[in-house]
């Protein structure tokens, strides 16, 4: 396929290599970007940027580039592009030259190639100046379960840098590089953790009338939650619940004290999570009552992601920019939600946006051990940006 890039766009591939290459050897876990954002600061910098701004949300970046005419005054010429810049707790097996040199950690994800992809349309861009208003480019920490967006949302983002849209993307897997999808309304999971500890009374296995069996408890709430999905949920809305680990007891012939159970959420809509959560409450309180055991169901330990929802206007906006990019015949218009869960819903809840995915080709998916992201979609990614960057500022 002949890249369909501007010869500025296509000249900076050699340099993005290096970048993502170098990215990909420093992966940095959650909020501990320290060396990411400090490469991404000192960047923005180099290309001019009117203003950069470090540590937001602990070690977020955010930095503003005015368009040839100055600088936009309010959000209504203003518009934030985001990408993540963390990695995962996971030993890389890609066998590159370019592999992590922190053992334990790798770029499983593909956020180096992100915030490659970002830091190259914002050297573009700088360059260019072809557009009016404020761009906001906001390189994120944490998105891998920490919510980052969400700390950089609570350190005062929005009320820092108004701004009018907030646009996102995310290499896919399996979808040819150079080509382009998008998921209209709902496009990624809401997510949340389930912990469940069911306390009874223990006693001698053959002795059940002097003790309280948390097991005969625990086993009746695993089935009766099975029953909120089926029974209680709208069958026209999809929704998972799945409970992944179950810990009691040690020997043949005692009755343990508690159970403790762990399982997962997700749906598509922050009205279903919230009546799941109402209903594992309900149901493991009934059935303890029922046994005459004790049940404690846990507050999440890490804040839940809310359900990632693209705005019908914003997604038009970045549709026409991917067709201009790569045809409309490499846009994959309408895919159908992905249950995995993102962090950009946090932005997306807050101000309307669009969320889209960048082929990778046939590497392996995401959070494997064998993953690397595609240099290949560099110039496509840096190419939606830039006009993406354009047309969101345009429109009205
Ligand atoms: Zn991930
Ligand atoms: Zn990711």
């Amino acid at each position: 396929m002949h890249a369909p890039f501007k010869n500025s766009i296509a000249a900076l591939v050699p340099e993005l290599t290096e970048w993502r290459r170098d990215f990909h050897r420093h992966p940095e876990l959650l909020y501990a970007c320290h060396r990411t954002a400090k490469v991404v600061a000192q960047r923005l910098r180099e290309f001019g940027f009117d203003e950069v701004h470090e540590g937001i949300g602990q070690t977020g970046v955010v930095g503003l580039l005015h368009g040839a005419k100055g600088a936009a005054m309010n959000a209504a010429g203003r518009v934030l592009l985001r990408a993540d810049m963390d990695a995962l707790p996971i030993v890389e097996a890609t066998g590159t030259e370019h592999g992590s040199q922190t053992p334990g950690l790798m770029h499983a994800c593909g956020h180096d190639g992100h915030t490659t992809l970002l830091l190259g349309a914002a050297k573009h861009l700088a360059q260019a100046r072809d557009f009016d208003g404020t761009l906001v480019f906001c390189f994120q920490p944490a998105e891998e379960g920490g919510a980052g967006a969400q700390a950089m949302i609570e350190d005062g983002l929005f009320e820092r840098f108004p701004v009018k849209g907030v646009y996102g993307l995310h290499n896919w897997p399996g979808l040819p590089v150079g080509q382009f999808a998008v998921a209209r309304g709902p496009a990624m999971a809401s997510a949340d953790r389930l912990e469940i500890v069911v306390k009874g009374k223990g006693g001698h296995g053959a002795m059940p009338h002097l003790a309280r069996d948390p097991i005969v408890a625990a086993a009746e709430i695993v089935l009766s939650l099975q029953t909120i999905v089926s029974r209680v949920i709208d069958p026209l809305e999809p929704a998972v619940l799945s409970i992944t680990a179950i810990h009691a007891g040690d020997a043949f012939n005692v009755i343990p004290e508690t159970v403790e159970m762990r399982g997962t959420f997700r749906t598509l809509s922050d009205a279903t999570a919230e009546l799941i959560k109402t209903e594992v409450r309900r149901i493991c309180e009934g059935v303890a009552a029922a046994h005459g055991v004790k049940v404690e169901v846990k507050p999440s330990p890490t804040k839940p992601y809310p359900t990632t929802v693209n705005h019908p206007r914003e997604t038009d906006i970045a549709v026409a920019a991917m067709r201009t990019v790569v045809g409309a015949e490499n846009v994959h218009d309408g895919i159908k939600p992905v249950m995995g869960a993102e962090d950009f819903a946090f932005m997306l809840n807050r101000v309307p946006g669009a969320y889209i995915f960048l082929g990778n080709g046939d590497s392996a998916p995401v959070h494997h051990p064998a993953y690397d992201f595609n240099d290949e979609a560099l110039p496509y990614g840096v190419a939606y940006w830039s006009e993406l960057a354009r047309r969101a500022l345009e429109a009205p």
